[in-house]
């Protein structure tokens, strides 16, 4: 759980509570312990915005998590992650063999 201050449609700063961080970032989709969230903002009184940045030295993109509350507990949990990059498509290493420069090109 991760308690922190949140931005908010309504401009009131509210404490907020998120039940997990990403754990996985959307861009170079490789797992990743998250440390911190950089910014949180309220959609509205369910939604809510967490701007998060890649921990992975080689990425360090920023990438924003979605979260909804739960209106029983208050606690907001983790929905989806954005942007969603495409992940490199994996070739048969006969393709690749015979043609480097069509993996190549098809993977840009
Ligand atoms: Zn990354």
């Amino acid at each position: 759980m991760h308690a922190l201050n949140a931005d908010g449609y309504d401009n009131v700063p509210t404490k907020v509570y998120l039940v997990t961080y990403p754990d996985e970032c959307p861009l170079c989709h490789v797992a990743a312990q998250f440390s911190s969230c950089i910014w949180a903002y309220r959609r509205n009184q369910r939604e809510l915005e967490g701007l998060f940045r890649c921990p992975r030295h080689e990425c360090q993109r920023l990438l924003i998590a979605e979260y909804v509350m739960d209106s029983s507990t208050g606690y907001h949990h983790l929905t989806r992650t954005k942007p969603q990059a495409a992940r490199a498509p994996i070739f048969d290493p006969e393709v690749k063999a015979v043609s480097a420069s069509f993996v190549e090109i098809f993977t840009q």
